[in-house]
């Protein structure tokens, strides 16, 4: 495989086609908008330039890097000559199995279709297609060019060959590939969330504070960061969504995303994306400080 289609340029497309295009491929990098299109390359750019100055990456194989990439927002033209496309667009069921079906129609029957859901049923979105041995999740973490771990998602249909073709793809960008089953949130996600959400129903519940629950989760078991500035990161409406897919796919209320989550994504209170969550999100000097509404 040398050539790969990423659907969707936001926080974790950019951060895909960044590694596949560092490590030899062909990217093109797909979005229905041009200014998130162009985002996206200045995010590549700086990602690059702190690689260099760290001493990872040459100024040559930078280069190299930009000049593999390009961005497009006709994604029937895009694809016809891809081997894999890897789609990292909303997370939307129906947005996922729209792009699915055109991908099937677009693209030459043998090429593979990777979805980096977080949460979305692969076996769903592969029966979209009339090639649901060819369709599996490729679950980047974010920052995509810093995180090790790909969690591979087979679908009830995955074959055997593409799963161990997509494993090898995820050793040649660097990364370690772990291969998990398709059920409501596969390992990352349904470990990560209910930790989030239980965090939430402590600071819900007047246990502790923001700031107390974060750094018994950093001091006490080591997090590199608390469980509510992690929620932040990821976004609060990405991980209330995950939660609502935890909970109707097991039927199980111990996944009931906590009302203080539920009200804080109604209230536009994302984390970093809206400048604002548990902390409130400086973006200039990066400093946090926790949000008013939990001061007192
Ligand atoms: P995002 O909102 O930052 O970016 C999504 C992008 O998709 C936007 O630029 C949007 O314009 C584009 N898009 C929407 N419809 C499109 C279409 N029809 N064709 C092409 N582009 C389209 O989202 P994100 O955080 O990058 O998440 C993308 C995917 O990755 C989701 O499935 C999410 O669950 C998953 N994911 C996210 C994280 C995370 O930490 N944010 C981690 C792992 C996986």
């Amino acid at each position: 495989m040398k050539n790969v289609a990423v659907i969707g340029a936001g926080t974790m497309g950019n951060g895909i086609a960044h590694v596949f295009a560092q490590f030899g491929y062909s990217v093109k990098l797909i979005d229905v908008s041009q200014p998130a299109l162009d985002k996206a390359l200045t995010t590549i750019g700086t990602n690059l330039d702190r690689q260099v100055a760290k001493g990872t990456l040459t100024e040559a194989e930078k280069t190299a890097t930009l000049t593999n990439l390009s961005t497009r927002t006709d994604m029937q033209s895009a694809v016809q000559d891809v081997d894999l496309v890897v789609e990292a667009a909303t997370e939307d069921v129906e947005l996922k199995l729209k792009i699915f079906k055109d991908l099937d129609a677009y693209t030459n029957p043998s090429v593979i279709l990777a979805t980096n859901t977080s949460s979305i049923s692969i076996t769903q979105i592969a029966a979209v297609t009339n090639r649901p041995d060819k369709v599996i999740g490729m679950h980047f973490m974010n920052p995509v060019p810093v995180m090790k771990l790909v969690e591979i998602i087979r679908g009830y249909s995955t074959s055997n060959e593409v799963t161990q073709l997509i494993m090898e793809t995820s050793k040649k960008l660097g990364k370690i590939p772990v291969e998990v089953n398709d059920y409501p949130g596969f390992v990352a996600n349904r470990i990560l969330m209910p930790m989030i959400n239980e965090a939430i129903y402590t600071l819900y519940e007047g246990v502790a504070g923001v700031e107390e629950i974060d750094a018994v989760m950093k001091l006490g078991m080591a997090h590199p960061m608390g469980p509510l500035q992690l929620a932040d990161f990821i976004g609060l409406d990405v991980c209330l969504a995950i939660l609502r897919v935890l909970h109707e796919g097991f039927g199980n209320p111990k996944y009931a995303p906590c009302p203080l989550l539920v009200n804080m994504v109604m209230a536009g209170k994302k984390g970093i994306k809206t400048g604002e969550g548990f902390y409130a999100w400086n973006h200039g000097t990066k400093d946090l400080v926790v949000a008013s509404k939990f001061t007192h």
